[in-house]
């Protein structure tokens, strides 16, 4: 066990790389231990590597949140390295695209284990712990796509606003514990995920016309919002989805 004592523990998924690393970069510069999970190790182990090379804590872990068995690992492991969990940020996420007749059932299976069933598991096994926590706090990772429709991205749509569904039903039953849920719905953010559409100019070009702030938002945009939810001055806000877009969302044409 490595623990500082009273200092607030956060577990991050998918911290191997884009937003979750950011994410749990940014929880470490505000001082709190990080646990950094992912289903690749050697990019957790670099995600760890960088955070404690700027003086923070943080502790890798690997784990596929599609799996319960490593779910249940991955939160113990997290809990007997710093002795508690504060914070739990589900960001692990995969994507989909197709048209909805030529989507299979095991494509259909793998998205929602991920960014659905991972989200539910994984925030079943760590309540026990935020519940211990005098600060507990959830924060999921939904997306634009979780609030609007798009075309030829219907499991992956479905999975987002599912999300949504659940960080909002989630706030109503933790709050008596004393434990924030919220979501962030970030727009096109530049991680290995959008990779597709980055690497295509024209079709990146008609895409940004839709984003009044006219430039793709960084990990780093994503990460200040996850931190302030984190933080203790938003204890009394939960049940919130903060859309982090550079206005994607508000534009109508
Ligand atoms: P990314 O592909 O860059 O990173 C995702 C990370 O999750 C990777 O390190 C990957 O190894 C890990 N991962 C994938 N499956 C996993 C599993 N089964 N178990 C554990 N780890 C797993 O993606 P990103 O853009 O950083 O996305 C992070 C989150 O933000 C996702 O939930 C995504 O849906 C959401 N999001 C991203 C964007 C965007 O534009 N990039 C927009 C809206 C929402």
């Amino acid at each position: 066990m490595n623990v500082t004592q009273d200092k607030t523990t956060a577990l991050v998924t998918g911290a191997g790389s884009g937003i979750g690393r950011g994410i749990a970069i940014r929880l470490a510069q505000s001082g709190y231990q990080v646990a950094v999970a992912d289903i690749h190790f050697e990019k957790v182990q670099e995600t760890a590597n960088l955070i404690k090379k700027n003086g923070g804590v943080a502790h890798p872990i690997k784990a596929d949140v599609s799996k319960p068995s490593d779910i249940e690992a991955m939160v113990n492991n997290a809990v007997s390295e710093f002795g508690g969990l504060d914070i739990l940020v589900n960001n692990a996420g995969v994507s989909s695209a197709g048209f909805i007749e030529m989507i299979t059932d095991s494509e259909m299976d793998r998205v929602f284990s991920v960014n659905m069933y991972g989200v539910m598991r994984t925030t079943r096994a760590a309540t026990p712990f935020l519940k211990k926590s005098k600060r507990g706090r959830i924060i999921n990772l939904s997306s634009v796509e979780g609030i609007r429709g798009s075309g030829l991205l219907p499991i992956y749509c479905a999975t987002k606003a599912g999300v949504i569904g659940f960080t909002r039903s989630n706030a109503i039953e933790l709050a008596r514990f004393g434990i924030t849920v919220n979501a962030i719905c970030p727009g096109p953010i530049q991680t290995d995920m959008l990779a597709p559409l980055i690497a295509d100019e024209k079709k990146l070009n008609q895409f940004m016309k839709g984003v009044p702030m006219h430039r793709l938002g960084q990990p780093e945009d994503v990460a200040a919002a996850a931190n302030f939810f984190a933080s203790e001055e938003a204890s009394f806000i939960t049940g919130n989805v903060l859309v982090v877009d550079g206005g994607m969302t508000v534009k109508s044409l």
